[in-house]
């Protein structure tokens, strides 16, 4: 080889090697070559900077916007995942078809106040006039004797008994059988006899002749559930702790659907249906329905014909279809 094809050689190795030296300088500092930055000063890294950021932004918006399109809120840290579970709840929450304007009818057809709930009720049978603390005892009173027992029973057998004396002093030092003949014929009187002169001793001893200020207490009374207990609770103490179901209540949420499965007891009422209405009405259903219950959805016979709920009353409509058949 002569001289000058041997410097020349030397020449297009040392260039080929730079070469590659150049390119794996590029591939190490940044996967894009330095060839094809527009500005020669601009620095890789001040470049990839620039360029990451709007990119990494695109990328949530587009996330997000895809997920309300879908109506799936996909959030990602706990605080979400408890608000999603609450969503989630409230779209699950099972409320009866038609139960606003079923209502609405039930307060239309009970406007004139004309059951005898409206004039004989446990409310209507405490003497206004007593000290308050009288005044709750005899509520609780009223309520044991009207289980079981038409108002008009209730409300004689309340009167008599505040005409005779209704402390809880007086009904504990009042014989059995004269304070049988005091209720009779109230429903169960004889047993009754025994659960309000029992309660009547706990009174006095335990809560200085006042009734008990918490729904707990009150059911622990003999003879007290807690369809009782929620209605004193309104009645004495003025609070609203549960929703009161008696057997009218119980028989015409059953024929409304308005609990999600028939239930067999009113106590399986209640919890049905303090799962779905709102607290704002429960002070006001038991008095609602008792009285419609009374008029016009009654026990055997109901007067379907004259309801106004007869074309969305869930009952109505399957008795129509049995006879069809
Ligand atoms: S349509 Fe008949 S069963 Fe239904 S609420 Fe009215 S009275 Fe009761």
């Amino acid at each position: 080889m002569n001289k000058k094809l041997k410097l020349d050689v030397l020449t297009t190795s040392r260039s080929l090697r730079s070469g590659i030296k150049d390119q794996k300088k590029d591939q190490n500092e940044d996967s894009v070559p330095s060839k094809y930055f527009a500005d020669a000063n601009t620095s890789p890294k001040k470049t990839e900077r620039k360029k990451r950021t709007p990119v990494k932004i695109k990328y949530e918006e587009t996330e997000n916007t895809l997920d309300i399109k879908n109506n799936e809120i996909k959030l990602e840290d706990s605080k979400d995942e408890t608000m999603k579970e609450e969503i989630k709840e409230i779209e699950q929450k099972w409320v009866p078809s038609n139960w606003e304007a079923i209502l609405e009818n039930v307060k239309e057809m009970r406007k004139y106040k004309t059951a005898p709930v409206d004039e004989m009720g446990c409310h209507k049978c405490v003497d206004t006039k007593a000290p308050a603390k009288v005044a709750r005892y005899q509520a609780l009173v009223v309520l044991m004797l009207s289980s079981q027992t038409k108002d008009q029973v209730t409300h004689a057998a309340m009167q008599r008994l505040n005409t005779y004396g209704c402390t809880p002093e007086i009904i504990t030092n009042t014989p059995d059988d004269a304070l049988g003949k005091l209720i009779y014929p109230v429903g169960f009187w004889k047993k009754k006899v025994e659960y309000i002169k029992k309660s009547s001793a706990i009174l006095i001893n335990k809560y200085d002749g006042d009734i008990p200020k918490t729904l707990e207490e009150l059911c622990q009374l003999p003879g007290v559930g807690p369809k009782m207990g929620h209605l004193c609770m309104q009645i004495a103490w003025g609070k609203v702790s549960g929703i009161g179901v008696d057997i009218h209540v119980h028989r015409i949420c059953n024929r409304l659907g308005f609990v999600k499965e028939p239930t067999k007891t009113p106590d399986k009422t209640r919890i049905a249906l303090e799962e779905w209405l709102p607290k704002t009405l429960w002070s006001e259903i038991n008095h609602l329905l008792v009285g419609f219950g009374q008029e016009i959805c009654l026990p055997r016979f109901p007067k379907c014909s004259e309801c106004l709920n007869k074309d969305i009353c869930p009952f109505s409509a399957n008795s129509k279809t049995k006879k069809k058949t």
